[in-house]
């Protein structure tokens, strides 16, 4: 038998960790001991009161069944709860919000809502694999916009109206991955006037809304008009350290909204309602376990960025997310620093390259790792120079 897998399936970008992975199983052999600071999936348990909340549901046979394709009534009357509170945006829970299995399996759906072949995505370089891969499986053909350090890592608009080919969608991310930008909210009415003008609906993924020190990230649904012209994605993966239960939302504009629900509805039956209940409970009252994590992730990114900082890299603290986005010198390989990390210091980053053309410069360090091997490694990573030391 002979196997052809459809041209979409070859078309994909190839996965740009295979080299980093073969190395990493390597040193590893050699018996060398690896800090594996490439994924970023929260070390951390889900919290007690989630779990205890999952074990009553599960008590109940009538959650053992399909869940409704729309998502309990419950568990959006809690996001629409939660989208008020946090950010005084109101949503239509019958309408304008949609629970998913993550918010990975919407971004990646979407496109198969909107995209005929040939057609193009905006896409930021570097990025969230997702957003260019869901494209190119939906026929379509992703468009870097490029995220450049000179403009804080926001997308430059008005080369994006200059473009002669409209594209059908516009992904972004903020606070992002991976280089861990925020957005403020005058970027986002920016956004919205920018869409008046290229007619171009905006997909905005707020994974990270709740990961941050100093100053809560706002939502792109804040910026007035944003409702009319886009919707923003949300995870419960990150913020409560749920990436494997797999649920999240997407919220705003009700044409998108039921065009997604509409692909979903052939594709997927729903969330586990059990874990949907579970959900009601982690937007109930968020603060005291968001306030717990992100005192955590603030002490590591000071941690780490010391050490960088003392190493000669020249890096600030982020303000958001678990990421420490970190430039290298101008004539070094991403691939290759973070091949020297591994071999030299025993610690996994991931090439910047593997985000996107214009990640090339950076390599990204996750900090979901124990602090205790996160001490390790800070401890670690002077005996690479990658910079001339301060
Ligand atoms: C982790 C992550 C997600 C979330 O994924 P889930 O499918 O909700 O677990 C979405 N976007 C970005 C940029 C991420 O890094």
């Amino acid at each position: 038998m002979k196997f052809t897998p459809a041209r979409r399936l070859t078309q994909l970008p190839p996965y740009l960790f295979v080299e980093i992975d073969r190395l990493k199983e390597e040193v590893e052999k050699q018996g060398k001991d690896v800090i594996d600071l490439g994924v970023g999936d929260p070390d951390t348990p889900t919290p007690r009161y989630l779990i205890q909340a999952m074990r009553r549901a599960l008590g109940e046979s009538r959650h053992h069944q399909y869940p409704s394709n729309r998502g309990l009534p419950e568990f959006r009357e809690a996001i629409a709860r939660y989208m008020k509170r946090r950010f005084g945006v109101a949503l239509d829970p019958a309408t304008e919000i949609l629970p998913l299995i993550g918010s990975k399996e919407g971004i990646a759906h979407l496109p198969l809502a909107f995209v005929n072949p040939g057609d193009t995505v905006w896409v930021p370089d570097p990025g969230y694999p997702p957003y260019g891969t869901g494209t190119i499986l939906a026929g379509g053909r992703p468009v870097p916009v490029p995220l450049k350090a000179s403009n804080r890592f926001l997308p430059d608009l008005n080369r994006l109206k200059k473009l002669k080919r409209r594209a059908k969608l516009f992904f972004l991310n903020y606070p992002n991955n991976p280089t861990a930008a925020t957005a403020t909210l005058s970027f986002f009415r920016e956004l919205v006037r920018f869409t008046d003008r290229t007619g171009v609906p905006i997909c905005h993924d707020a994974a990270y809304a709740e990961i941050y020190t100093g100053k809560p990230p706002v939502s792109f649904l804040q910026a007035p008009g944003a409702k009319a012209v886009g919707i923003e994605f949300h995870s419960l993966s990150k913020p409560f350290n749920m990436t494997g239960w797999r649920a999240g939302w997407v919220c705003g504009n009700r044409e998108m909204v039921s065009a997604l629900a509409k692909v979903k509805s052939n594709i997927d039956s729903g969330v586990f309602q059990a874990i949907q209940i579970t959900g009601i409970a982690a937007l109930r009252n968020p603060g005291p376990h968001l306030k717990k994590i992100n005192t955590l992730y603030r002490r590591r990114r000071e941690v780490m960025v010391e050490a960088l900082q003392r190493a000669g890299w020249p890096i600030q603290p982020p303000q958001a997310a678990f990421y420490l986005w970190a430039p290298i010198p101008k004539r070094a390989s991403s691939r290759q620093v973070a091949a020297d990390l591994l071999t030299r210091c025993g610690i996994v980053a991931t090439p910047g390259i593997g985000f996107g053309k214009s990640g090339e410069g950076f390599v990204r360090f996750s900090l979901t790792l124990p602090d205790r091997r996160l001490k390790a490694a800070a401890a670690r990573i002077g005996k690479l120079a990658v910079w001339p030391k301060r």
